[in-house]
Order: structure tokens, then sequence, then C-alpha cells
């Protein structure tokens, strides 16, 4: 991977054909320090917001020993980086054969599941093993996510006791263990309070000792429209809750982020193929890294990369992808210079989670290229850069238009109901 100081001196050095992922390891390392230093929490990486070998490698540098694996090709990744680490195989609903694989070829011993056959499942697929540790997914309520994560998964409350006690009887010498999910970026950290709340009445009901409460993901990160509270409020909001669980002295706690360790990392360098009034068409798309530029209508930050000087009027354009399919839209406002035209580079950032990971190969685009900037990313929690979008500089009249229109995709992804993740 070729470093370069800033986006600039790629585009001046290559002028880059295909879109080009500008990755930032010092924001992975920050982000992974925070969760090591402030979450009395064992962190577990969840791969699949950014499944990237650079991602991998910064983590276990930077101290983290977990990870949240869903696949056998996500298990097969991190142990290609390193066979000391821990993997917890986190999707409640498993293949028999990729169980049998995880546990006996690449030492897997943590396992999810939120239903009785899928524990049953577990314990056929490894034998009847005395050293698995088993993590019980519960539902929980979701306000104040961007996404839940729900709707596909978790066991009711209802039903949450037996399956606590079922799982708390077939574990040996193992941990047992539960786990939810408020959904992906949640803006309020007492989601996670309240979660807890709710999953520390089922286990009083079924009268189990549990060793292990693990809080999942769904810490945010910053994109226009959304600036989340500080992340230490997270931090107090889950230490407290877990203060009022039933459980022991010696229960874990442990915590699965995968959006807030990756989103400032990375960038998105895309190249205008043509422009057609406020329309600028890219070569980077839905099918690409913009996933949630299309589907959640996210107006992620913008700046222009131009070797030589810019007008200084900033217009709002929407933006199309390569493909041929007319969902490939991304309706922004993406604020940017007025004299923008075909052959610019456009830098689009926040994108190191759910951006990469999402691209297809549809239509022969979705390939990229990948360099290593060593700027600021351009916002940040962890005080790499401000805490929020910088407002765009323009006259009085357009900045009124942009906070008028900055406003409306936070409210449509907000109650968009999805379960992608
Ligand atoms: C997706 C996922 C995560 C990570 O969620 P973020 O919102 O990106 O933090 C963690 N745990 C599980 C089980 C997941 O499915």
């Amino acid at each position: 991977m070729r470093t370069y100081q800033l986006p600039l001196d790629l585009v001046r050095e290559r002028s880059p054909e295909r879109p080009v992922a500008l990755v930032r390891p010092r924001s992975v390392s920050v982000a992974a320090l925070w969760f090591q230093d402030n979450l009395k929490a064992d962190v577990f990486y969840a791969v699949k917001a950014n499944p990237s070998r650079w991602v991998i490698e910064t983590l276990i540098e930077a101290g983290v020993r977990g990870f949240d694996v869903a696949s056998i090709a996500e298990i097969e990744l991190v142990r290609s980086v390193s066979h000391d680490v821990r993997l917890a195989f986190m999707h409640p609903v498993k293949s028999r054969s990729a169980i049998t694989k995880a546990y006996f070829e690449h030492g897997v011993r943590t396992f999810s599941l939120d239903c009785v056959d899928e524990l049953n499942k577990i314990l056929d697929a490894t034998g009847g093993a005395d050293d698995l540790n088993l993590i019980v997914r519960m539902a929980v309520s979701a306000d104040g996510a961007a996404y839940t994560l729900s709707g596909k998964f978790g066991v009711p409350a209802d039903q949450a006791p037996a399956l606590l006690l079922a799982t708390r009887q077939a574990v040996k010498d193992g941990l047992m263990g539960v786990s939810f999910h408020v959904g992906s970026q949640c803006m309020r950290p007492t989601a996670y309070q309240a979660a807890m709340a709710q999953v520390g009445r089922s286990i009083s009901r079924a009268g189990v000792i549990v060793d292990i409460v693990d809080v999942g993901g769904g810490f945010p990160s910053v994109y226009p429209g959304m600036v989340p509270p500080d992340m230490s409020e997270y931090a107090d909001a889950i230490h407290r809750g877990f203060n009022e669980m039933p459980v022991s002295e010696t229960t874990e706690l442990w915590c699965e982020p995968g959006r807030a360790i990756v989103a400032e990392s990375s960038s998105i360098l895309a190249r205008v193929d043509l422009r057609k009034g406020d329309a600028l068409y890219l070569n980077d798309g839905s099918y690409g890294s913009l996933f949630d530029a299309t589907h959640s209508r996210w107006p992620f930050p913008t700046k222009l990369v131009r070797d030589g000087e810019a007008a200084s009027e900033l217009k709002a354009f929407q933006f199309y992808g390569p493909t041929c399919d007319s969902i490939d839209h991304m309706p922004g406002p993406f604020w940017l210079p007025a004299d923008i035209r075909e052959g610019d580079f456009i830098e689009i950032g926040m994108l190191g989670a759910y951006g990469v990971a999402m691209s297809t190969g549809f239509n022969g685009y979705g390939e990229h290229d990948i360099a290593i900037v060593e700027d600021a990313p351009m916002a940040s929690l962890y005080g790499l850069a401000p805490r929020s979008i910088p407002t765009v500089r323009t006259t009085a009249e357009e900045n009124a238009r942009k906070v008028v229109r900055l406003s409306r995709p936070k409210g449509k992804a907000g109650q968009r109901k999805k379960s992608r993740r």
C-alpha cells in the first residue's frame, strides 16, 4: 500500500482510473484505544463493518484481541492475520458445516444462538464439546438507531427465560452469556441501559447465573445531520446498566463495535466522468461504496480534490454511479464548488464503515484501489478532527437551504425500518 500525505498528492501523481479507498490506519488505532481505555469491556471488533486486511492488522497492533465474525470467510480472513485472537461466531443462524469447521479447524469456542434448535445444532455439530461459550442473543427495543437489528434476530422476552435455562444447562466448562444489538448508528446512549434492564428482567425470571453480558455494536459515527452525543455518555450508560443487572462480580462485559471503530478512517476518491447540470456521474456508486448514500439517503461530506483553483461558490449536487441501474443514484445534497467538471476528483468522507464492505461487482464496476493518507478524517469522535461535519461556507441564502435539506435525510433514515445488519 502506498502512503500519500494528502489525497491531492495521489491525484497529482496518478489520476487514478478506479475509485480509491483512502485509508487512515491511525484513526482506527485511536478508536480502538478509546474502547479499550474507556469501556470496561472486552472488545470484539465486528468484522463485517470493514473486512479489510489492514483494519484487522491495525486493530491487532492496537491491542484488540477479539473479533466478532459471521461467516467462515470472515473467520479465515482473521485467522490469516493471527492465530492467537479470540473469535466469536455471533451470527445466530449458522450452517452445521460452518459450526463444525469453525470449532475444529479454527479454534472458535464462542457461538451465539436465539432458539433451542440452533442450540441443539451447535451442540451436535461440535460433538457435544465441553468448552463452548454459548451466548443467547436477546431481542431488545431499538429506539434511537438509524438501523434496527432486532427485526431478524433475538429471542423475544416471553421465550427468553426457557432458552436461557436450556443454554445454561448445556454449558459445561465454558461460559454462558447474553447479547443484544441496540441497532446500528444508535444516537441515544440510554438505549444501552434500557436494553440491559430488559435483558436483566429475563435473567431474573429465568433464575440463571450469566457469565458474559455482551452489549453488541451500535456505537455511532458522525454524518451530516447526525452528530451523536459524546462517546463518554455511551460508556457511562453501559456501566450504569451493567451495575444494575442481576449478575455476579465475575461476570464479564463484552462489546462488538463495528461502525465506531472504522467509520471515520476511510474516504473514497471518486472521479467525475460527466456533469449534467447539478448531476455528477461518478465512477463509484450504490453498488460500490455508496450503499448508504442511496438507500438511506445519507449526504456524506465531500471535498473537491483538484490540482488548481476552484470556484469559491458552492452548489448542491446529486450523484449518479457508474452502473446502468437507475437505483444507482445518490440524492445528497453534496456541496461542491460550482465549477466542478468532468475529470475532477471528489473525496467522499466517513465511508470506513459499510462502505467498501458493501461493494459488488455489478455491471463490471466495483473494483477499487487502496492507499494510505496521512491527513485527518473529515470529522472525528476521538479528537482527530472536528466533532461535526464542517459547515459549508457559502451565501446566507444557500446556507439556509442547506440546513433544511440536510435535516431531511436524517429523518428518513430514522423512520425507515431495516434489518440489513
Ligand atoms: C453488525 C453487528 C455488529 C456491529 O454493529 P455496528 O452498528 O457497526 O457497531 C455487532 N454485533 C453484531 C452481532 C452485528 O450483527
